[in-house]
């Protein structure tokens, strides 16, 4: 991939077969609403199934309780034929090819210069976008140009309905060959203005997605006829356009799309929904929406872009980053999350895992708040299952899946992972307090996050094993962060995360008492809570079982870390592949390596409880033997490297997770689609590492930089508790203004001395020592 100088643009030179599904990963586009993977408009040489459009939420059934993220229609189908010959990226010669994704507007540019067996040549240049100011809406602009000749040019564009799922399974080793049918009933037809429109729907889930669509054919003097045209079967509806077309002279045709499905509105307004949708935006007309939406996203970008100065390659992917986990998030949504691969791609059957609430949340709860808020909405609109879970598992509270999707069950089908990797709860308590201490909505607490704290603290507590003998309580049979160390005992992460969920349920139990005597007593009565759980929840932390070395100052993995085989890992893995491609699961769970970052995440996400020396400790344990297998794991180590000073271990970590997209670091990109998690772990690099921003569990507001020896300056903007800060770190300067928000004054912590910023006002802080300096 070219690194362009301007870095707001990503380019696409070269037709090159092999690199296909890269290209198709890294131009998806969406707004959250529904995702496309970037297939061009005339693809349809694919096996049905690759060409993926998601609509957030649409889930279906393929077996019993188990969901499928539904592939709705094709809404970008376009056949362009010059002279009799079809136009295809894989016949006649391409002259000229350039597409570019616009990530400060929002679209995506094609252009093309194609010549046909007769020797026509034909300029093709494109526009798609789907906005995310109308979520409803995708657009297509199509300007054709005639280089050589005059003659006919034929464009049929529609809506194909004809579109399977592939079943991708959970394990990654295993073919995925099972083709599933989800959508049926089909009805098409055409409004008086036009606009041709189809309904179908999910077969067992019955969800309706209704589609239309408009063109238009702008220019004086066009000599051009339209068709509209029904599919027999009800699965393709179109317009066929022909053009007399002269030499030299532009065509520009375009397409307007709606959809609309029953999460939306009731059934009875789903058509004139949908019409309406399609005739309204051709009434705005594609220039003003595209502009309407080019500064929708330069508001967004006003406060989440992070600027890298000194560093190109740097600055364009966590750009790229950025933009990806906007176009991701259905930011008005409260009952969706965002699926490991985004709304963009069908791997883990689009369900939500953790990766949202420890990896993605931090950038929406920094950036904008609301969406973050929905985000763990869709947690509080989910419990019902968790409870569901924890009763059939004869636990008690709510115990969230591991895999979600539509309503809280659980959707992963391996046992180990499903039954025993159980931290995700406790993660979502983390997130709740992580989305209070940032924006300080403590009615968000009392109206949904104290349910939460309960039910989930309550799974935890009783999650634990009692050993009479020791009087202590161990964990037994989890799964730790950590997937290679098998379904082990006491994993630290998980226990140290589950007393966090019964602290904080202590903490808020008696702030809502405090705060909100009223409400405090109205969801006692609701959950039948009595004061006595929070004496059981005190006497088990104090008796959970966790690994410490005191003399070495180590805090150990799991019960099992030492009992396992040392495995020299420079001697078997091979560049960026995971070493379960070589290796099987059950073998990698007796070597004592780590498939991602554990221990040193627990210390990422509770910075106050352990100390310097304890995260240097971990850090020279277990980084030499992390294989860094998932995604996730290299920004938690840029993180924790920048903050333990390490500065060139962290910009290293920071190269690798920030590229593994767009760079395509671990290789997968085009199979696996964008890894969201990995995004937002190269956003919290920044934020939580180099930038050293610490909030949860930090009064004041703590904000200790370090930067790496390539940057020459590092820019961005975060919102806390509701004030718009602009930090701008630089080696020996940090300049922090306060923007604008609510309060009078913000009392922050930068390099260790107490600082307060009035509303409105800039601080330079002058710092002697170099904040690139190494430290160890
Ligand atoms: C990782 C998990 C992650 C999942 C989905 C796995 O490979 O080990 O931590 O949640 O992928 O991204």
């Amino acid at each position: 991939m070219k690194i362009e100088k301007n870095a707001w643009i990503i380019e696409q030179n070269e037709v090159i077969k092999e690199k296909k599904d890269f290209y198709e990963s890294i131009f998806s586009l969406g707004n959250g609403y529904m995702g496309v993977r970037g297939f061009d408009e005339e693809e349809e040489c694919y096996n049905r199934y690759e060409l993926c459009t998601y609509v957030a939420g649409i889930f279906d059934y393929h077996s019993t309780r188990i969901t499928d993220m539904v592939n709705t229609p094709n809404f970008w189908k376009t056949k362009i034929v010059i002279n009799g010959e079809k136009f295809s990226l894989d016949d006649g010669e391409i002259i000229e090819y350039r597409r570019s994704l616009h990530i400060d507007e929002g679209n995506i540019r094609r252009r093309i210069i194609w010549n046909n067996k007769r020797g026509d040549k034909t300029l093709i240049e494109t526009t798609k976008c789907i906005s995310i100011k109308s979520v409803h809406n995708a657009l297509l602009s199509m300007e054709i140009t005639p280089l050589n000749y005059s003659g006919e040019i034929q464009i049929e564009t529609g809506i194909d309905f004809d579109v399977v799922n592939n079943l991708i399974s959970d394990d990654q080793m295993k073919n995925d060959i099972k083709v599933c049918e989800f959508l049926c009933d089909g009805t098409c037809g055409i409004s008086q203005e036009g606009v041709l429109f189809s309904r179908m729907k999910t077969k067992n889930s019955q969800n309706e997605i209704y589609e239309s669509f408009d063109i238009e054919v702008l220019g004086d003097n066009v000599d051009y006829r339209v068709e509209n045209e029904i599919s027999q079967d009800n699965k393709y509806i179109s317009k066929k356009i022909k053009l007399s077309v002269k030499q030299n002279e532009t065509y520009n045709i375009n397409k307007y799309i709606s959809v609309w499905t029953s999460r939306d509105t009731s059934f009875d307004k789903l058509e004139t929904a949908a019409i309406e949708s399609t005739i309204s935006a051709k009434k705005l007309g594609m220039v003003a929406l595209l502009e309407e939406n080019k500064k929708l996203w330069q508001e967004k970008w006003d406060i989440a872009d992070i600027e890298l100065k000194g560093d190109e390659t740097s600055q364009k992917a966590i750009r790229y980053n950025i933009f990806q986990l906007i176009q991701a998030n259905a930011e008005n949504d409260p009952k969706v999350s965002i699926g490991a691969r985004g709304v963009m791609h069908g791997r883990y059957k689009g369900c939500y895992f953790w990766d949202t609430e420890i990896f993605m949340l931090p950038f929406y709860l920094y950036t904008n708040p609301t969406s973050a808020k929905n985000l763990l909405m869709y947690r509080y609109h989910t419990l019902s299952g968790a409870e569901k879970n924890a009763k059939e598992q004869n636990v008690d509270g709510a115990r969230y899946p591991w895999m979600s999707s539509t309503d809280g069950s659980e959707q992963c089908e391996s046992w180990d992972i499903g039954f025993c990797e159980i931290h995700i709860t406790p993660d979502i308590a983390y997130a709740i307090n992580h989305y209070y201490q940032a924006t300080g909505d403590i009615e968000f607490i009392r109206d949904y996050g104290i349910e939460i704290l309960i039910k989930t603290a309550r799974y935890c507590r009783s999650r634990f094993t009692y050993d009479e003998k020791e009087d202590e309580f161990n964990m037994l049979y989890v799964k730790g962060p950590n997937e290679y160390g098998g379904a082990t005992l006491n994993n630290t992460y998980t226990s140290t995360m589950a007393i966090y969920n019964m602290q904080l349920a202590i903490k808020f139990m008696a702030l809502m008492n405090e705060r909100y005597p009223e409400e405090y007593k109205a969801i006692k009565t609701k959950l039948e809570f009595k004061e006595s759980e929070t004496d059981l929840w005190n006497t088990t932390i104090k008796k959970v079982v966790i690994r410490y070395d005191k003399d070495k100052k180590l805090y150990i993995e799991d019960d099992n870390f030492y009992k396992a085989e040392p495995l020299n890992i420079k001697e078997v893995k091979d560049n960026g592949e995971p070493l379960y491609k070589k290796i099987s699961f059950d073998r990698l769970q007796r070597y004592r390596v780590l498939k991602q970052a554990d221990v040193l995440l627990l210390m990422l996400l509770l910075p106050n409880q352990f100390t310097f020396e304890e995260k240097m400790a971990a850090w020279k344990e277990y980084e030499p033997i992390t294989l860094h297998d998932s995604s996730l794991s290299c920004g938690t180590h840029a993180a924790i490297a920048s903050r333990l000073g390490l500065m060139q271990e962290a910009y290293d970590y920071f190269v690798k997770s920030v590229g593994v997209d767009l760079y395509d670091v671990m290789a997968n990109t085009g199979r696996e689609g964008i890894h969201f998690a990995s995004l937002g772990a190269s956003w919290q690099a920044i934020f939580n590492g180099f930038a050293g921003i610490e909030v949860v569990d930090s009064e004041p507001i703590v904000i200790d930089p370090k930067l790496p020896s390539q940057w020459e300056e590092l820019k961005l903007k975060t919102l806390l508790k509701g004030n718009l800060i602009a930090l701008s770190i630089s080696e020996n300067k940090i300049c922090v203004k306060f923007e604008s928000g609510n309060s009078e004054t913000i009392d922050l912590k930068i390099c260790g001395e107490l600082i307060s910023v009035r509303n409105g006002d800039e601080k330079i802080i002058d710092i002697k020592e170099s904040l690139m300096k190494y430290q160890i």
